[in-house]
């Protein structure tokens, strides 16, 4: 029997590494899969040494790996030839941005491998891009035209495992079926843990982090949230589509396709207080906030008694690639939401946009309450009524699957 155990990036610390050592302790007589993200902001500052940006250097990088190193008592000349290449790659003309990206993870685990090589413990570091393979090409993903995150673990996994007690390999970085390093979307490690678990058919997926488990709102926000104990895949998949961080949204479905359960857990706290999704069906309510989202509202009386509408401005939005989250419709306007970041393409698209229709935008925060069966919900009525009282409610909307209601409002999220 298998588990896969995966460290985020706030638990690749001194003591996250000792918590390392308990859970290989703990999971003596399994084969251990340890699939690791980049240091904390390690990706953040490749992203921004890529982008020429200048709030970071270098030498930053170097210190925060040198840091560990030290820290965890190895001495830091194992990684200088990975850093030198990476200062290679950094300055080439045509800056190849997956691979760069890759160095956070790769730095990552040799620095694990060395640690447990110290607390002989003999492990075997594969290169995750081995691994984890998409199903289509780097010209498909250029030209835009593959359409699913279509990403599978290679079957070259039984062998590693079969050779090793414990495996450890980076998670987030991919190659292409033509043999180029891709990495998944951000927070990607976790999908990278959840594939593996799934191709060997693991006891349980653990995703370790900073954090207990999956709140039923964001403690930042709200303070007397709380721990969801039990949760279904369902319901998850659908917490993590609106705004839960703790899970990549493409975490869940591999395990879930196997009924493989996925653990929470936090390195830093060991009580029992953890959140477990598994196929367990539950139905308690949660709240989540997803802020930073953009509103379309288009309008036009001409759409009274005539069709067509829908599918041309939709046609506008994949035109420019933009991504709609929440739409809602009337008789005369259609309103539709977007995480989209870039300020040009919006504003293109609202040009656009102009020529046949009214239009307006809006910055705004979702709030999303998600649970089975929503609008059967006693409790349902009474959160309408408070939110009566916000002014700028842009959008109320009930997702066609009865497990979300969602409000769009203006981003004066201190109003309430
Ligand atoms: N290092 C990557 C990121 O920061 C992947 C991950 O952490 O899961 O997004
Ligand atoms: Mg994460």
């Amino acid at each position: 029997m298998s588990v896969v155990l995966k460290f985020g990036g706030s638990s690749i610390t001194k003591d996250g590494f000792e918590t390392i050592l308990n859970e290989i302790e703990n999971n003596k007589g399994k084969k251990i899969v340890i699939v690791l993200s980049a240091v904390y902001n390690v990706t953040n500052i490749l992203i921004s040494l890529m982008e020429r940006k200048l709030n970071y250097t270098i030498q930053n990088l170097v210190d925060i790996h040198y840091k560990l190193i030290e820290e965890i008592g190895l001495k830091h000349s194992f990684i200088d030839s990975l850093i030198e290449e990476l200062n290679k790659d950094l300055y080439k003309e045509k800056v190849n941005k997956p691979k760069i990206l890759s160095y956070g993870e790769l730095l990552s685990t040799i620095i694990l491998y060395e640690y447990l090589k110290k607390n002989n413990i003999s492990s075997s570091l594969i290169d995750g891009t081995e691994l984890i393979r998409s199903s289509f090409s780097m010209k498909e993903i250029i030209d835009n035209s593959c359409k699913s995150q279509n990403f599978y673990c290679d079957d070259c996994i039984f062998n590693y495992v079969e050779k090793n007690e414990i495996v450890i390999t980076q998670g987030f970085i991919t190659k292409t079926k033509d043999n180029y390093i891709y990495t998944l979307t951000r927070g990607g490690s976790d999908t990278t843990a959840s594939l593996i678990a799934s191709k060997l058919n693991s006891e349980r997926l653990e995703i370790w982090t900073d954090v207990n488990g999956v709140f039923d709102a964001d403690p930042n926000v709200i303070k007397n949230s709380n721990i969801i104990n039990n949760l279904d895949y369902e319901l998850c998949q659908e917490m993590a589509g609106m705004g839960a961080k703790v899970l990549h949204p493409y975490c869940i479905r591999p395990c879930q396709m196997k009924n493989i359960p996925i653990y929470i857990k936090n390195t830093y706290d060991s009580n029992n207080n953890n959140t477990i999704i598994s196929s367990e069906y539950n139905n308690k309510l949660s709240l989540m906030l997803d802020r930073g989202n953009k509103v379309f509202n288009i309008t036009s009386l001409n759409m009274w008694n005539d069709y067509g509408f829908v599918a041309d401005i939709f046609l506008k939005f994949k035109n420019y690639s933009i991504d709609i989250n929440i739409i809602t419709t009337s008789q005369y306007s259609v309103l539709a939401t977007t995480k989209e970041e870039d300020e040009d393409k919006i504003m293109s698209l609202k040009e656009e946009l102009s020529r046949h229709y009214d239009v307006s935008l809006f910055n705004c925060d979702l709030i999303s309450i998600i649970g089975r069966d929503i609008i059967q919900n006693k409790k349902i009525p009474h959160l309408f009524e408070k939110l009566n009282n916000h002014d700028k409610i842009y959008i109320t909307h009930f997702s066609s699957n009865n497990m979300c209601l969602t409000f769009a409002i203006s981003n004066e999220i201190s109003a309430y």
